[in-house]
């Protein structure tokens, strides 16, 4: 077994990291962490720490670590056949078997489930199927994409367009020209604090019908978002948001992507983010909790009606001209058959709902009357707390006092592991769906008690 200061050193010199400030972890100056085991809802490691990880990873080990079942079905797949590729009507039990079990776990309206490896592949297929489906129906102006502020879509170069948060811009010559920002559906930072949360949601709706007449709709293709905002600072939409949303979506012949990276599978107590709030999307993306990250496997749902024209474009042009070499690779395939199932035997969809609530519960009533917290929120397994300098005004911080990050480096030292959110100064939670109360417990009194270090 290698040293601490040999794996420490080899990490520095050769480990591109990312999210990770380059200068600081070549040069030594922040911490690493080598993690070696984990079960449940903990990680450990080798330092001998053990820490409850509050974020699943990055929202994705929703069934938490050390699953044998898993890894036994991953390791049957790779003696019996590790590889074979998907194209021209390839497949393995697993692939076929994994197809169905998404699709019964759809709504009705959905056809078809193309596997990629990770959400932002999926997303860039989406945009592709989108672009094509327009060209098909002879409509070659209709392609732009309209996503939100503060949205998280991936950071490819489509999708990091997409991804409303500036750092997956700036420098990187994006986002594209096809791309659109529109409102953020964030209600504690509406832009006038008399507006009532209805006036929010119609406002929300005005700013996209505004945008859509500039434009011009024949020019608008879809609408993508996150059923509930995750990376962007886990926010819940305002009542009515979908609804309103999608009758401008409808009016306009403008197609609705569900990002469902996040939500999908269980995270928000229902199996969809778009059965949870209503919505009737023409594309759903998926990824992290349809294997909880025991192997890469992501997938672009599509929609009976995009379906059809998908199928009148091959009858025209041949085969369609997309696919990657590891799409529904057959480990990702096995793994993703037994994740679904241990989400069903372990009743972990509902479990997200009762101990989500509980959570969200317990984590108001422990910190939202304290003077520097303006807004906790959250639905399901997903919970945030957001830090004001001013509670009245909900004036930001500076960025420069990095509350967020102190915040959430207090807790680590409290034995949990939150996320300070990459924009604004929010502490996010997104346990693995079987959270039990106790350990639920325990990720709010470490919130209470990095609270009380940071700000007394
Ligand atoms: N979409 C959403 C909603 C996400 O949260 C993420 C990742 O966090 C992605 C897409 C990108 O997924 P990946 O990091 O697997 O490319």
């Amino acid at each position: 077994m290698l040293r601490n200061d040999q794996l420490d050193q080899w990490d520095r010199e050769n480990f591109f990291h990312p999210s990770t400030h380059m200068g600081q972890h070549e040069r030594g100056e922040s911490a690493n962490r080598v993690i070696t085991g984990g079960s449940g809802v903990y990680i450990e490691d080798r330092n001998g720490n053990r820490l409850l990880d509050g974020f699943a990873g990055l929202y994705c080990v929703n069934v938490g670590y050390g699953r044998q079942e898993i890894a036994d079905a991953i390791a049957a797949q790779a003696k019996e056949l590790s590889y074979y590729h998907a194209y021209v009507g390839h497949g393995t039990e697993a692939s076929i078997t994994l197809a169905k079990m998404v699709m019964d776990r759809m709504p009705e309206h959905m056809s078809k489930v193309y596997f990629g490896l990770g959400g932002s592949d999926a997303n860039e297929t989406n945009i592709k199927l989108v672009w094509y489906y327009n060209n098909i129906l002879g409509r070659p102006e209709k392609k732009k994409i309209i996503s939100r502020w503060r949205g998280y879509h991936g950071s490819g170069l489509m999708t990091g367009s997409l991804t409303g948060l500036t750092p997956f811009h700036n420098k990187f010559d994006l986002p594209l020209s096809q791309v659109l920002h529109t409102e953020t559906p964030s209600y504690f930072r509406r832009p006038d604090l008399d507006m009532s949360e209805a006036d929010f949601v119609t406002h929300c709706a005005d700013k996209l019908e505004e945008m859509i007449a500039a434009e011009g709709a024949d020019t608008i293709a879809a609408f993508i978002g996150e059923p509930m905002l995750g990376t962007g600072g886990i926010v819940p939409p305002p009542a009515g948001y979908w609804n309103a949303i999608q009758a401008v979506l409808d009016k306009h012949d403008i197609l609705l992507i569900a990002d469902e990276v996040v939500t999908g599978f269980g995270r928000l107590g229902t199996m969809t983010g778009s059965a949870h709030y209503g919505l009737k999307p023409d594309i759903i993306t998926i990824a992290k909790g349809l294997t909880s990250a025991y192997a890469p496997l992501s997938g672009s749902v599509i929609s009976d009606k995009v379906w059809q024209v998908m199928v009148k474009g091959s009858d025209e042009m041949g085969p369609i001209g997309h696919g990657w070499t590891y799409s529904a690779h057959p480990i990702g395939a096995a793994a993703g058959v037994a994740n679904l199932k241990l989400v069903d035997d372990l009743g972990l969809v509902e479990n997200a709902g009762t101990v989500g609530a509980y959570l969200n519960e317990k984590m108001k009533d422990a910190v939202a009357d304290h003077p520097q917290v303006g807004d906790v929120r959250g639905e399901g397994m997903l919970c945030a707390v957001e830090f004001v300098d001013d509670k009245a005004s909900r004036k930001f911080y500076d960025p420069s006092r990095k509350i967020g990050p102190a915040v959430s480096a207090a807790v680590l030292k409290q034995g949990v592991i939150g996320r300070a959110m990459p924009q604004g100064d929010i502490l996010g939670f997104a346990p693995p769906l079987c959270l039990t109360r106790e350990e639920a417990d325990k990720i709010v009194d470490a919130t209470r008690a990095a609270i009380t270090e940071v700000f007394g």
